[in-house]
């Protein structure tokens, strides 16, 4: 089986807590482990997970505010320190190129990793990966913001019930993938006669935007969407003001995307009880809730059901 979750490494916007680090996560999915908006700290938190500097595949980075991105100097450091031997992707809005450059040489280290550097241009770029297609969209903040989505095409799982009652075995079986159908003693079998369609899994990652196109676009059809909200209703004004989402505002926009999973994070400090976002969004939400916390782990939900047919 393959492994398909969210580690949680900080889950604080702005300032630390004694009980939140500053932002982090990390996805795996497959072959892909992505750490996203590692903040100060990043490094230290990877130690209480599973996760280490070494698995890491791939590094985005929604935009340059410090809570998302100061603990880029160390992480990027500690894969020279540990000798990576694959290389490591890089992503970040274009416009923040400068302040990658810095945090990439914030201090003299022998760099022996191999990063490749590949900057976010424009709304809507998309990167080929082996399981599937991680898409960039442009958010609402003060300055250039985009959030990532991983998309998995759908595809097909064969019935091997079916594939024996047709006496299909071996190389057919993936030519029968392939073409869509096979001719076999004069009768042609097709594809959907002997599988089921496998409806792709999504994953979305939106942080620090105001309410935008960008944010719907990232979040449909979800099955885990990781979303901040940095407030409450009570500062919906302020909120809008600076470019964050409330509770609220985060669980609508699940909601009305069709959302499995939904975790919220990114959690300003003037907020001591955290069930008051949990409160706060199941009143628009009614699908999987997590209040996230740090050092935890989330599983992607099992896959949907295909429709019949
Ligand atoms: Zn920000």
């Amino acid at each position: 089986m393959s492994m398909r979750e969210l580690v949680v490494l900080g889950t604080a916007s702005q300032a630390p807590t004694r009980q939140r680090n500053h932002n982090g996560y990390v996805l795996r999915w497959d072959d892909e482990v992505i750490l996203f908006d590692p903040g100060e700290g990043s490094q230290r938190q990877l130690l209480h997970t599973t996760v280490t500097a070494t698995d890491l595949t791939r590094i985005c980075v929604t935009h340059f505010h410090g809570d998302h991105c100061l603990g880029l100097p160390g992480t990027i450091q500690r894969l020279s320190l540990d000798r990576v031997a694959h290389p490591v992707a890089v992503h970040f809005p274009a416009g923040g190129a400068e302040y990658f450059a810095r945090l990439r040489h914030a201090t003299s280290f022998y760099e022996t990793a191999e990063l490749r550097v590949e900057p976010i241009e424009a709304d809507g770029q998309r990167i080929t990966l082996g399981c599937g297609t991680l898409e960039a969209r442009r958010l609402r903040h003060p300055i250039e913001t985009y959030g990532y989505r991983l998309v998995e095409p759908d595809g097909h799982r064969m019935l091997p019930e079916k594939l024996t009652a047709y006496g299909i075995a071996g190389p057919a079986v993936g030519e029968l993938i392939r073409v869509g159908h096979l001719d076999l003693n004069g009768r042609r079998v097709t594809r959907d006669e002997v599988s089921v369609p496998r409806p792709g899994q999504r994953f979305a990652f939106v942080m620090d935007t105001g309410l935008c196109d960008g944010v719907y676009a990232l979040a449909e059809h979800a099955d885990l969407l990781v979303i901040e909200s940095t407030f409450l209703e009570s500062e919906a004004a302020l909120a809008a003001e600076v470019g964050h989402l409330t509770a609220a505002q985060a669980a609508r926009v699940a909601t009305e995307s069709g959302v499995r999973r939904l975790v919220l994070t990114h959690f300003s400090q003037r907020y001591s009880d955290p069930r008051r976002f949990h409160d706060e969004a199941r009143a628009h939400f009614d699908g999987d809730l997590i209040i996230a916390e740090d050092l935890t782990t989330v599983q992607l939900p099992p896959r949907r059901v295909a429709s019949a047919g």
